[in-house]
């Protein structure tokens, strides 16, 4: 199947937003085995909206818009997808009923008439259910049979969330095939790296296929398989997971996507083991993301955010003399800063962290990206040094964070 992306909106023409939901549908698409022949973008115009949808449907079996499906006048995406396909716009009450109860919600009781025009739909259209927001997406065939168009809000939130509920299997349907797919979270290896040794693999592949992605410090591989049953793309998958997994196993983390802090928190809660931090210069950034996982009480009874001298001294009984003899970013500090945790907080474990973040802060010994995470569980205790030699705070900052996690994950 041919496809074409077709971005609604003048803020996109005007430089103002860029175009995640074209990046985001082309690679949602090609995996699916649509091929991806255009990207168009096309302000609120309802003459050129018009034009490219049926410039687009030339070659191509089908044409999937985002943006330009709201209650206000400039939106029209709706009302040009119908005129192209041949249809009218009918009232359909139980969409009427669901954006009152959305507005009753916000408080709103009085309905606009621009409210209403939300629930007309194409009278042939399959229709997408927003659970983030009004508008629906709608999907709409001609009458042949032949082209089809899917509709789909701009907010990328909203777009993505209607994707993945609705507009995936509808394509699954219309192309008579299953796409399974596991992502391969890795930490340690960069995208490159990973992508080498993987290269026996992926040459040559066309299923399953494997790509590899990057995103702040971390990489995954996405293996997909397109079949005829979701049972023969599984067991593809599978096969070709433990092929990759014989190459890169040592560093992957979750084989279901999930984040490297969601899988120290399961085998902290499996193993029924509770954690106490010390941070300095991450100033909370790791105990942020330990309680930002539903019922992390269980394992985190609480942390530190010691920043100066003094509070490593009062808070977590850091000794005066470790800190003139060897300094706040050290080995002997970060482990005095994990015991003082463990310790005060009566934890299983204490994982702590030290650095420089940069930019600046430097000494003759000592550089931004420098830091030491430090871990005390039982009678272990170890310390890691990170040496990144990297200016750039935020990405230094969230780097030691991940390597805390990677400590817990392989020493507990
Ligand atoms: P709404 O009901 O919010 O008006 P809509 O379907 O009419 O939804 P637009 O008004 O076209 O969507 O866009 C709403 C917002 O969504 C834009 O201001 C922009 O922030 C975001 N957006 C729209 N299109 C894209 C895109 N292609 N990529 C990224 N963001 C987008």
């Amino acid at each position: 199947m041919k496809a074409a992306l077709l971005s609604v909106g003048t803020e996109l023409l005007m430089g103002q937003i860029t175009n995640t939901n074209a990046v985001y549908l082309s690679r949602e698409l090609n995996y699916r085995g649509i091929d991806v022949m255009y990207h168009y973008t096309v302000g609120d115009n309802p003459e050129r909206l018009a034009e490219i949808i049926n410039l687009a449907f030339r070659d191509c079996d089908l044409v999937i818009t985002t943006g330009g499906l709201g209650p206000t006048q400039d939106d029209m995406t709706k009302e040009i997808a119908c005129e192209v396909m041949g249809d009218e716009l009918v009232m359909h009450p139980e969409i009427l009923e669901s954006i009152r109860r959305r507005m009753a919600g916000y408080k709103i009781t009085e309905m606009t008439p621009n409210n209403r025009k939300q629930a007309e739909m194409p009278s042939r259209a399959v229709i997408f259910r927003n659970s983030c927001g009004t508008a629906p997406g709608f999907a709409l065939e001609n009458i042949e049979g032949t082209k089809a168009i899917a509709c789909m809000p701009g907010p990328p939130r909203e777009m993505k969330t209607m994707f993945e509920k609705s507009v995936a299997q509808w394509l699954e349907e219309k192309t008579d095939s299953v796409l399974f797919y596991r992502e391969l979270k890795c930490f340690g290896i960069g995208e490159s790296e990973l992508e080498t040794v993987l290269l026996p693999l992926i040459d040559g592949q066309t299923d399953p296929t494997i790509a590899t992605y990057a995103k702040e410090g971390e990489c995954s591989v996405r293996v997909a398989s397109k079949r005829a049953t979701r049972e023969e793309a599984e067991k593809a998958v599978d096969e070709m997971t433990e092929k990759v997994c014989d190459i890169v196993g040592k560093f992957v983390y979750s084989k279901d996507n999930e984040e490297l802090s969601q899988v120290v928190s399961k085998m902290l809660k499996d193993r029924k083991l509770t954690l106490s931090s010390a941070e300095s210069c991450t100033g909370g950034l790791f105990a942020a993301a330990v309680t930002d996982i539903p019922g992390s009480s269980e394992i985190f009874p609480g942390g530190f955010v010691t920043y100066s001298n003094e509070a490593k001294m009062r808070d977590l009984g850091v000794k005066k003399e470790t800190l003139e003899k060897y300094g706040a970013v050290s080995e002997e500090t970060a482990l005095e800063m994990a015991e003082g945790a463990r310790r005060k907080t009566g934890a299983d474990i204490g994982i702590s962290v030290t650095g420089i973040a940069g930019p600046g802060g430097e000494t003759e010994e000592k550089h931004p990206g420098l830091a030491y995470v430090g871990f005390v569980y039982g009678d272990k205790s170890l310390c890691r040094k990170i040496d990144r030699k990297m200016n750039d705070r935020r990405r230094n900052r969230s780097h030691s964070v991940m390597v805390m996690f990677e400590t817990l994950l392989q020493n507990i």
